[in-house]
Protein backbone atom coordinates (compact mmCIF):
# COMPACT_ATOMS: atom_id res chain seq x y z
CA UNK A 1 0.00 0.00 0.00
CA UNK A 2 1.88 2.87 -1.55
CA UNK A 3 0.80 5.93 -3.19
CA UNK A 4 3.25 6.69 -5.94
CA UNK A 5 3.70 10.26 -7.56
CA UNK A 6 4.55 9.86 -11.26
CA UNK A 7 6.27 11.85 -13.28
CA UNK A 8 4.98 11.87 -16.71
CA UNK A 9 6.58 13.52 -20.21
CA UNK A 10 6.14 17.72 -20.69
CA UNK A 11 5.77 16.72 -24.33
CA UNK A 12 8.46 14.55 -25.50
CA UNK A 13 7.00 11.08 -25.10
CA UNK A 14 10.37 9.69 -24.70
CA UNK A 15 11.18 11.66 -21.31
CA UNK A 16 9.89 9.45 -19.01
CA UNK A 17 12.40 6.61 -16.63
CA UNK A 18 12.25 3.22 -16.71
CA UNK A 19 11.46 3.16 -12.80
CA UNK A 20 8.23 5.48 -13.83
CA UNK A 21 6.99 3.06 -16.24
CA UNK A 22 7.68 -0.11 -14.18
CA UNK A 23 5.53 0.87 -11.28
CA UNK A 24 3.02 2.66 -13.58
CA UNK A 25 2.53 -1.38 -15.05
CA UNK A 26 2.50 -2.71 -11.41
CA UNK A 27 0.22 -0.68 -9.74
CA UNK A 28 -3.28 -1.92 -9.19
CA UNK A 29 -4.49 2.10 -10.11
CA UNK A 30 -3.45 5.26 -11.95
CA UNK A 31 -5.35 8.23 -10.77
CA UNK A 32 -5.17 10.96 -13.72
CA UNK A 33 -6.38 14.08 -14.86
CA UNK A 34 -7.90 13.02 -17.95
CA UNK A 35 -8.17 9.26 -18.66
CA UNK A 36 -7.83 9.98 -22.58
CA UNK A 37 -4.31 12.26 -22.19
CA UNK A 38 -3.26 9.87 -19.85
CA UNK A 39 -4.30 6.31 -22.17
CA UNK A 40 -1.87 7.84 -24.59
CA UNK A 41 0.98 7.43 -22.87
CA UNK A 42 -0.31 4.07 -21.12
CA UNK A 43 -1.08 2.99 -24.71
CA UNK A 44 2.56 3.77 -26.23
CA UNK A 45 4.22 1.76 -23.50
CA UNK A 46 2.04 -0.83 -23.42
CA UNK A 47 0.68 -0.11 -19.83
CA UNK A 48 -2.65 -2.31 -18.83
CA UNK A 49 -3.40 -0.63 -15.70
CA UNK A 50 -6.66 0.80 -14.86
CA UNK A 51 -6.88 4.34 -15.06
CA UNK A 52 -9.34 6.35 -12.88
CA UNK A 53 -9.77 10.49 -13.22
CA UNK A 54 -8.78 12.16 -10.80
CA UNK A 55 -9.07 16.22 -11.29
CA UNK A 56 -10.04 19.36 -9.51
CA UNK A 57 -13.62 18.87 -9.72
CA UNK A 58 -13.97 15.69 -8.43
CA UNK A 59 -10.71 15.60 -6.18
CA UNK A 60 -12.76 15.52 -2.74
CA UNK A 61 -14.81 12.27 -3.72
CA UNK A 62 -12.04 11.06 -5.60
CA UNK A 63 -9.28 11.37 -2.35
CA UNK A 64 -11.84 9.12 -0.20
CA UNK A 65 -12.17 6.56 -3.10
CA UNK A 66 -8.43 6.52 -3.56
CA UNK A 67 -7.36 6.31 0.39
CA UNK A 68 -10.22 3.97 1.14
CA UNK A 69 -8.02 1.49 -1.52
CA UNK A 70 -5.13 1.78 -0.23
CA UNK A 71 -6.36 1.18 3.09
CA UNK A 72 -7.24 -2.24 1.57
CA UNK A 73 -4.26 -2.70 0.37
CA UNK A 74 -3.85 -1.28 -3.42
CA UNK A 75 -1.35 0.25 -4.75
CA UNK A 76 -2.10 3.46 -6.38
CA UNK A 77 0.05 6.12 -8.87
CA UNK A 78 -0.61 9.23 -9.61
CA UNK A 79 0.10 10.96 -12.57
CA UNK A 80 -1.22 14.73 -14.39
CA UNK A 81 -1.85 15.55 -18.17
CA UNK A 82 1.74 16.82 -18.17
CA UNK A 83 4.58 16.93 -15.66
CA UNK A 84 4.85 16.20 -12.17
CA UNK A 85 1.41 15.99 -9.84
CA UNK A 86 1.09 18.78 -7.35
CA UNK A 87 2.87 21.21 -9.50
CA UNK A 88 0.12 23.14 -10.66
CA UNK A 89 -1.75 20.13 -10.96
CA UNK A 90 -4.06 18.02 -8.26
CA UNK A 91 -2.64 15.79 -5.76
CA UNK A 92 -1.91 18.04 -2.54
CA UNK A 93 -4.90 17.39 -0.81
CA UNK A 94 -4.47 13.37 -1.84
CA UNK A 95 -0.83 13.73 -0.50
CA UNK A 96 -2.00 14.84 2.79
CA UNK A 97 -5.32 12.28 3.39
CA UNK A 98 -2.86 9.69 2.47
CA UNK A 99 -0.22 10.36 5.06
CA UNK A 100 -2.98 11.20 7.11
CA UNK A 101 -3.83 7.69 6.99
CA UNK A 102 -0.29 6.71 7.74
CA UNK A 103 0.00 5.34 4.45
CA UNK A 104 3.66 5.37 2.40
CA UNK A 105 4.15 7.94 -0.07
CA UNK A 106 7.11 7.78 -2.92
CA UNK A 107 7.82 10.45 -5.46
CA UNK A 108 9.00 8.71 -8.77
CA UNK A 109 10.74 12.11 -9.84
CA UNK A 110 10.48 13.39 -13.83
CA UNK A 111 10.19 16.29 -16.35
CA UNK A 112 8.59 19.36 -15.02
CA UNK A 113 8.09 22.74 -17.38
CA UNK A 114 9.42 25.00 -14.93
CA UNK A 115 12.70 23.64 -14.22
CA UNK A 116 13.23 22.97 -17.84
CA UNK A 117 12.32 26.83 -18.61
CA UNK A 118 14.70 28.17 -15.89
CA UNK A 119 17.55 25.67 -16.96
CA UNK A 120 17.98 26.67 -20.35
CA UNK A 121 17.12 30.33 -19.75
CA UNK A 122 20.41 31.22 -19.41
CA UNK A 123 18.76 33.50 -16.36
CA UNK A 124 20.59 32.24 -12.58
CA UNK A 125 19.43 28.94 -11.42
CA UNK A 126 21.14 29.37 -8.09
CA UNK A 127 17.99 30.87 -6.47
CA UNK A 128 14.53 31.05 -7.82
CA UNK A 129 11.00 31.31 -7.06
CA UNK A 130 8.22 29.27 -9.30
CA UNK A 131 4.38 31.06 -8.44
CA UNK A 132 2.75 28.91 -10.78
CA UNK A 133 0.20 30.62 -12.63
CA UNK A 134 -0.64 34.28 -11.82
CA UNK A 135 -4.27 35.89 -10.60
CA UNK A 136 -6.40 36.24 -13.94
CA UNK A 137 -7.64 40.00 -12.60
CA UNK A 138 -5.76 42.77 -13.91
CA UNK A 139 -4.96 44.78 -10.46
CA UNK A 140 -4.30 41.54 -8.67
CA UNK A 141 -1.46 40.42 -11.26
CA UNK A 142 0.06 43.19 -11.22
CA UNK A 143 0.14 43.31 -7.66
CA UNK A 144 1.51 40.08 -7.91
CA UNK A 145 4.06 40.66 -10.67
CA UNK A 146 5.56 43.94 -8.32
CA UNK A 147 5.83 41.86 -5.23
CA UNK A 148 7.59 38.87 -7.46
CA UNK A 149 9.91 41.31 -9.50
CA UNK A 150 11.54 43.06 -6.10
CA UNK A 151 12.32 39.17 -5.17
CA UNK A 152 16.34 38.70 -5.70
CA UNK A 153 15.73 35.45 -7.13
CA UNK A 154 14.41 34.02 -10.96
CA UNK A 155 10.89 34.24 -10.87
CA UNK A 156 9.23 31.40 -12.47
CA UNK A 157 5.63 31.63 -14.00
CA UNK A 158 3.15 29.28 -16.32
CA UNK A 159 1.30 31.45 -18.40
CA UNK A 160 -1.42 30.34 -21.46
CA UNK A 161 -0.72 31.35 -24.98
CA UNK A 162 -4.07 33.92 -24.78
CA UNK A 163 -2.47 35.95 -22.09
CA UNK A 164 1.69 35.69 -22.44
CA UNK A 165 1.58 39.00 -24.79
CA UNK A 166 -0.28 40.81 -21.76
CA UNK A 167 1.81 39.50 -19.18
CA UNK A 168 5.30 40.55 -21.07
CA UNK A 169 3.24 43.97 -21.18
CA UNK A 170 2.67 44.16 -17.82
CA UNK A 171 5.97 43.03 -16.46
CA UNK A 172 7.24 45.79 -19.34
CA UNK A 173 5.26 48.71 -17.17
CA UNK A 174 7.26 47.35 -14.20
CA UNK A 175 10.47 47.10 -15.31
CA UNK A 176 11.06 47.88 -19.43
CA UNK A 177 14.59 46.90 -19.44
CA UNK A 178 14.48 43.47 -17.17
CA UNK A 179 15.47 40.47 -19.12
CA UNK A 180 12.64 37.70 -19.17
CA UNK A 181 13.02 34.42 -20.46
CA UNK A 182 10.19 32.77 -23.14
CA UNK A 183 10.07 29.02 -23.10
CA UNK A 184 7.51 27.92 -25.70
CA UNK A 185 6.64 24.10 -26.58
CA UNK A 186 9.81 22.27 -24.01
CA UNK A 187 10.77 19.28 -25.39
CA UNK A 188 8.26 19.21 -28.27
CA UNK A 189 8.98 19.74 -31.79
CA UNK A 190 8.69 23.76 -32.51
CA UNK A 191 10.46 24.63 -28.82
CA UNK A 192 11.67 27.74 -28.15
CA UNK A 193 13.76 29.66 -25.07
CA UNK A 194 13.97 33.60 -26.29
CA UNK A 195 15.99 35.21 -23.20
CA UNK A 196 15.81 39.21 -24.07
CA UNK A 197 14.90 42.25 -22.03
CA UNK A 198 11.28 42.39 -22.02
CA UNK A 199 10.65 45.26 -24.18
CA UNK A 200 12.84 43.51 -27.15
CA UNK A 201 10.83 39.88 -26.12
CA UNK A 202 7.61 41.52 -27.09
CA UNK A 203 8.53 42.59 -30.50
CA UNK A 204 9.81 39.42 -31.11
CA UNK A 205 6.51 38.06 -30.21
CA UNK A 206 5.21 39.98 -33.32
CA UNK A 207 7.66 38.31 -35.22
CA UNK A 208 9.66 34.95 -34.43
CA UNK A 209 7.52 33.51 -31.51
CA UNK A 210 4.39 32.81 -32.13
CA UNK A 211 2.07 32.56 -29.37
CA UNK A 212 0.20 29.47 -29.62
CA UNK A 213 1.35 26.47 -27.51
CA UNK A 214 2.72 26.12 -23.75
CA UNK A 215 4.66 28.59 -22.52
CA UNK A 216 6.67 29.11 -19.07
CA UNK A 217 8.02 32.87 -18.29
CA UNK A 218 11.25 32.90 -16.42
CA UNK A 219 12.15 37.04 -14.87
CA UNK A 220 15.46 37.87 -14.19
CA UNK A 221 15.69 38.65 -10.23
CA UNK A 222 16.43 41.98 -8.69
CA UNK A 223 19.76 41.73 -7.21
CA UNK A 224 21.13 44.09 -5.28
CA UNK A 225 24.12 45.42 -7.21
CA UNK A 226 26.05 48.35 -7.69
CA UNK A 227 24.49 50.02 -10.66
CA UNK A 228 27.93 51.77 -11.46
CA UNK A 229 29.92 48.62 -11.68
CA UNK A 230 27.12 46.43 -13.41
CA UNK A 231 26.49 48.80 -16.25
CA UNK A 232 27.06 46.36 -18.79
CA UNK A 233 24.04 43.58 -16.65
CA UNK A 234 21.20 43.60 -19.97
CA UNK A 235 23.75 43.27 -22.31
CA UNK A 236 25.13 39.95 -23.95
CA UNK A 237 28.80 38.52 -23.81
CA UNK A 238 28.79 39.66 -27.53
CA UNK A 239 27.42 43.26 -27.04
CA UNK A 240 29.66 43.48 -23.91
CA UNK A 241 32.58 42.99 -26.45
CA UNK A 242 31.43 44.91 -28.91
CA UNK A 243 30.40 47.76 -26.36
CA UNK A 244 34.84 47.98 -25.74
CA UNK A 245 35.40 47.24 -29.32
CA UNK A 246 33.67 50.44 -30.09
CA UNK A 247 35.78 52.36 -27.65
CA UNK A 248 39.03 51.45 -29.75
CA UNK A 249 40.17 48.25 -27.89
CA UNK A 250 41.13 45.44 -29.59
CA UNK A 251 39.12 41.95 -29.95
CA UNK A 252 41.58 40.60 -27.42
CA UNK A 253 41.42 43.40 -24.88
CA UNK A 254 37.88 43.72 -25.14
CA UNK A 255 37.24 39.98 -24.71
CA UNK A 256 39.53 40.50 -21.89
CA UNK A 257 38.00 43.21 -20.43
CA UNK A 258 34.83 41.42 -20.23
CA UNK A 259 36.22 38.23 -18.71
CA UNK A 260 37.04 40.82 -15.62
CA UNK A 261 34.18 42.51 -15.71
CA UNK A 262 31.91 39.25 -16.11
CA UNK A 263 34.12 36.87 -13.27
CA UNK A 264 34.10 34.51 -16.16
CA UNK A 265 37.11 33.62 -17.82
CA UNK A 266 38.40 34.57 -21.22
CA UNK A 267 37.92 31.48 -22.92
CA UNK A 268 34.27 31.38 -22.64
CA UNK A 269 34.27 35.06 -23.82
CA UNK A 270 36.46 33.83 -26.31
CA UNK A 271 33.74 31.06 -27.55
CA UNK A 272 30.97 33.31 -27.47
CA UNK A 273 32.53 36.36 -29.70
CA UNK A 274 34.01 34.15 -32.53
CA UNK A 275 32.67 30.40 -32.28
CA UNK A 276 29.39 31.07 -31.24
CA UNK A 277 28.38 34.18 -32.75
N1 LIG B 1 2.64 19.75 -13.65
C1 LIG B 1 3.22 20.37 -14.80
C2 LIG B 1 4.74 20.45 -14.63
O1 LIG B 1 5.29 19.73 -13.78
O2 LIG B 1 5.40 21.19 -15.34
C3 LIG B 1 2.60 21.70 -15.07
C4 LIG B 1 1.12 21.64 -15.26
S1 LIG B 1 0.35 23.18 -15.51
C5 LIG B 1 -1.34 22.76 -15.38
C6 LIG B 1 0.46 23.38 -17.24
C7 LIG B 1 1.35 24.57 -17.61
O3 LIG B 1 2.71 24.18 -17.55
C8 LIG B 1 1.14 25.06 -19.03
O4 LIG B 1 0.05 25.96 -19.12
C9 LIG B 1 2.45 25.74 -19.31
O5 LIG B 1 2.50 27.01 -18.71
C10 LIG B 1 3.43 24.80 -18.58
N2 LIG B 1 3.90 23.74 -19.49
C11 LIG B 1 3.61 22.43 -19.44
N3 LIG B 1 4.24 21.77 -20.44
C12 LIG B 1 4.95 22.71 -21.12
C13 LIG B 1 5.80 22.66 -22.26
N4 LIG B 1 6.06 21.52 -22.90
N5 LIG B 1 6.36 23.81 -22.68
C14 LIG B 1 6.12 24.98 -22.05
N6 LIG B 1 5.32 25.07 -20.99
C15 LIG B 1 4.74 23.95 -20.51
Amino acid sequence: MTLYLVGTPIGNLEDITFRAVRILKEVDIIACEDTRVTGKLTSHYDIATPLKSYHEHNKDKMTEQLVELLVAGKTVALVSDAGLPLISDPGYELVIAVREAGIRVETVPGPNAALTALMTSGLSSYSFLFSGFLPRKDSEKMARLETLMNEPHSIILYESPYRVKDTLAAIEKIDKNRRVALGRELTKKFEQVVTLPVNALLQELEVSIPAKGEFVIVIDGQYETDEADMWWHQLSINEHVEYYMKKDLSSKEAIKQVSLDRNIKKREVYESYHIDK
